[in-house]
């Protein structure tokens, strides 16, 4: 597995673009397949994290914009799996519906 030392890479899609769009600016820079994998750290206001290929392995910094954070937690691309950081709400379990009713 190699890594991209290209400092953090911004990929280049907006709010609106359609899902190909999306897919290709998180294509992989080593080989340009598609369907990579992107994990995003959600603190603060400048989202970043790291891509990594499927295909031939390389990994590599990413940096994005707020409102590209936006598009991928609302509508994420087809081929890339997006992993947000950002803790999840706890599952409701029957337990806390009996409290609720207690
Ligand atoms: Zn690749």
């Amino acid at each position: 597995m190699a890594h991209v030392p290209c400092g953090p890479y911004v990929p280049c899609f907006t709010l609106d673009d359609a899902d190909v769009m999306v897919d290709a600016a998180f294509a992989c820079p080593v080989c340009l397949r598609a369907g990579t994998r992107v994990e995003i750290e959600v603190a603060g206001n400048h989202p970043a994290g790291s891509g990594a290929c499927r295909t031939c392995g390389a990994t590599w910094a990413l940096a994005l914009e707020p409102r590209q954070l936006l598009r991928l937690s609302l509508d994420p691309p087809c081929k890339t799996l997006v992993l947000l950081g950002e803790p999840q709400p706890a599952p409701l379990v029957a337990g806390d519906l009996d409290e609720d009713r207690a």
